[in-house]
C-alpha cells in the first residue's frame, strides 16, 4: 500500500514529468533507484534516502536579493499555470471593482514595482476587487488582486506600493511552490513514519495525527513567517527602486497592525501565528531602512505619490 502511495505521490509531481529520473541524477542512490519499479520489495528506507538524495539535489536554488536556499519540486511552468488557474477562479467568485481611478492608481503602481523586478516571463496582470477586508495577493506568473478594503490603509500610492512589493515578492521568491514542496515531502516523512513504526492500523493512524501535528507547529509555521520577513524584505527594495519612499514601509505597517488589533479579540501570540509580530516586522524594516534608502536615492523618485484618500 505504502509503496503504491509513494508512487501516487511521486507521479503527481510535475517536476518528475518533465524531467525522469534517470536525466539529471547524479547520486548512485536515487540513480539506480529509476530501474526498479515501486514495488513491494523495494524497502522504504531505500525509498526514503532516495525522496532524500533527490530533494536535496533539487535544492540547488537560490532567492533573488536574500540568496536563501530553498527546495522546490515544482517547475516554473507548472506553477504559472497553478497560479493563472486559481487567478481566474477567484477573479470569476469576485466583484471587479467600478472605481476606475483607484484601478487604475493600482495598474500603474503594479507596473512600476513590475518593471524593476526584471521577471520577463512573467505576465502581469492587475485588478482591483470590490472587498471590505484588506487583503492582496499575486500568484504564480504575476497575476495580482487587490481588494478595494486595504486602500484606505495603504492611504497613498506608496503605501499601495507596500503591498504590492510584498505580495509580488511571495511570487518571485516562489514561496508558494516552497511551501507545496515541503507539504509534499512531510506528506511521505508522515507515510514512510507510519509504515516504518507502526505495527497495527491504530498505532499508524496515531503516529500519523502525531507526525501531522509536529509538523505543522515546528516546521510549517515557522516557515510561514520567514516567508512572510522574506516578502517584506524584497518588497521594500522593490518599492524603492521603483521610485517610492521607503519610509512609507513603517508607517503602512503600523496602520495594519492597528486595524488588525481595533478588529480582532486579541492579538495571537507569534508562535501560532503565521505572521510575524509588528515588532519582528518593525526592527527588520529598520534593519534594512539604510540599503533601501541607497536604493531610492538613485531611483526617478516619485515618493508618495498621489493620496488614495
Ligand atoms: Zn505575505
Amino acid at each position: 500500500m505504502i509503496y503504491s502511495r509513494i508512487a501516487a505521490v511521486i507521479r503527481s509531481f510535475s517536476f518528475y514529468k518533465s524531467h525522469p529520473l534517470n536525466v539529471e541524477c547524479k547520486t548512485g542512490s536515487y540513480a539506480r533507484i529509476t530501474k526498479m519499479k515501486l514495488t513491494k520489495r523495494l524497502p522504504v528506507s531505500i525509498l526514503a534516502t532516495a525522496l532524500l538524495g533527490l530533494s536535496l539535489a533539487l535544492a540547488c536554488q537560490t532567492v533573488p536579493e536574500t540568496n536563501r536556499s530553498q527546495i522546490v519540486l515544482i517547475d516554473p511552468q507548472s506553477e504559472f499555470k497553478l497560479g493563472v488557474d486559481a487567478y481566474k477562479d477567484a477573479l470569476s467568485k469576485a466583484k471587479l471593482s467600478k472605481d476606475m481611478r483607484m484601478a487604475g492608481i493600482l495598474r500603474r503602481v503594479g507596473w512600476n514595482i513590475a518593471n524593476v523586478a526584471h521577471q520577463p516571463d512573467y505576465r502581469w496582470e492587475f485588478n482591483l476587487l470590490e472587498a471590505q477586508q484588506p487583503n492582496a495577493f499575486c500568484l504564480p506568473g504575476g497575476k495580482v488582486a487587490v481588494n478595494t478594503g486595504i486602500l484606505p490603509i495603504a492611504r497613498s500610492e506608496a503605501g499601495l506600493a507596500v503591498v504590492l512589493g510584498h505580495e509580488i515578492a511571495h511570487a518571485i521568491a516562489r514561496h508558494g511552490a516552497e511551501r507545496l514542496s515541503h507539504n509534499m515531502l512531510i506528506a511521505l516523512g508522515g507515510e514512510l513514519l507510519a509504515q516504518g513504526m507502526g505495527q497495527n492500523r491504530r498505532q499508524r493512524e496515531l503516529i500519523r495525527v502525531a507526525y501531522g501535528y509536529g509538523s505543522a507547529i515546528t516546521f510549517t509555521l515557522p516557515f510561514s513567517r520567514s516567508h512572510e520577513l522574506e516578502a517584506d524584505h524584497l518588497g521594500l527594495l522593490y518599492m524603492a527602486r521603483a521610485g517610492y519612499d521607503p519610509r512609507e514601509a513603517k508607517l503602512f505597517w503600523k496602520r495594519f497592525a492597528d486595524f488588525a488589533r481595533s478588529n480582532s479579540k486579541g492579538s495571537t501570540p507569534e508562535f501560532l501565528s503565521t505572521h510575524p509580530t509588528d515588532q519582528h516586522r518593525i526592527v527588520q524594516i529598520d534593519r534594512l531602512l539604510p540599503t533601501a534608502m541607497a536604493e531610492y536615492e538613485k531611483s526617478s523618485k516619485i515618493g508618495i505619490g498621489e493620496n488614495l484618500m
